[in-house]
């Protein structure tokens, strides 16, 4: 969802929060990598001094890098765009679940369940919509809010008692577009506790600007480093590949660590074509920077 979509009305926003609903609880169960690992190691070690990051999961933080600045913002927390007042990503899981019940009981059944991330990501993406495993939206047509079948496939008939005593809705399919205007609908979000204005996460959407405080932010770490480190990144973004210039003009050497092409090629010192986590883990590992020269 673009920036511009997300502001456009309530109904998109409450497709955004029902979808992340369901996504959350996986999501934020995600643990660092080696790569996370190695790089908060590093840094502990006084080798990194900072780190740029455009991923909105705060991993890094979670494997202890302490200098992160995070480009693109965080999933893990939830920013008023009205008064600015920041609260945690997990008080809104909350707040989510205490408003939408029918919602949060489906989505603890599929937590009891072995991880299907799949499964979870199409169930996400069809809630609110008539082939929603549950539906989360009492329409005015509708006796009420359902919740219960595990099926996921489309049923037809009378309504039917689900597990929890509740109503199983046929299923139906209607078109791609139905289903479009459908996602989300009857999902309540609430409003900023402070202000009563629209909550968003602390994420930098499509179509949105990096605030310019973080952009200059960025700029000085990179344009101050005597070597800027790629790890895992095209630097297809513009965003990130200003960085990468701007270090390279300051007189930082450059060193990509990515498997394929990346924008950045052809300014790089070094590149290593190889996974992250390998080569991060064998440098954090190494006793000292000074490696042997090889002829
Ligand atoms: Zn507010």
């Amino acid at each position: 969802m673009t920036h511009q979509q997300f502001m456009a009305s309530p109904a998109n926003r409450a497709r955004y929060w029902a979808r992340s609903f369901y996504g959350w609880p996986r999501f934020s169960a995600t643990r660092p990598n080696a790569a996370h690992v190695a790089l908060a190691e590093l840094e502990q070690r006084g080798w990194i001094s900072g780190l740029i990051t455009q991923n909105v999961d705060r991993l890094h933080s979670a494997a202890g890098s302490r200098n992160v600045l995070e480009l693109h913002g965080t999933s893990h927390e939830v920013v008023c765009l009205g008064c600015g007042r920041r609260t945690a990503r997990a008080d809104m899981q909350r707040a989510l679940a205490d408003l939408n019940p029918a919602a949060a009981a489906h989505l603890a059944t599929l937590l009891t369940r072995p991880a299907d991330p799949a499964a979870e990501r199409e169930q996400a993406l069809r809630v609110g919509t008539s082939r929603d495993n549950i539906r989360v939206a009492a329409s005015a047509s509708s006796s009420g809010v359902a919740a219960g079948s595990q099926s996921g496939a489309a049923a037809s008939g009378p309504a039917t008692a689900g597990p929890a005593g509740s109503t199983v809705v046929p299923l139906q399919r209607p078109d791609g577009d139905v289903e479009l205007v459908d996602a989300g609908r009857g999902f309540t979000v609430p409003p900023c506790g402070n202000c009563g204005g629209v909550l968003k996460p602390d994420v930098v959407f499509f179509g949105d600007n990096i605030p310019q405080e973080r952009k200059d932010r960025a700029s000085q770490l990179a344009s101050s480093c005597d070597a800027l480190v790629v790890v895992g990144s095209s630097v297809m973004v513009y965003s990130a590949f200003r960085l990468v210039e701007e270090a390279k003009r300051a007189g930082a050497r450059l060193v990509m660590v990515n498997v394929g092409p990346t924008r950045a090629d052809k300014l790089a010192d070094a590149k290593v074509e190889a996974r992250a986590g390998e080569v991060l883990t064998r440098l954090a590992r190494h006793p000292q920077l000074l490696l042997p020269k090889i002829n």
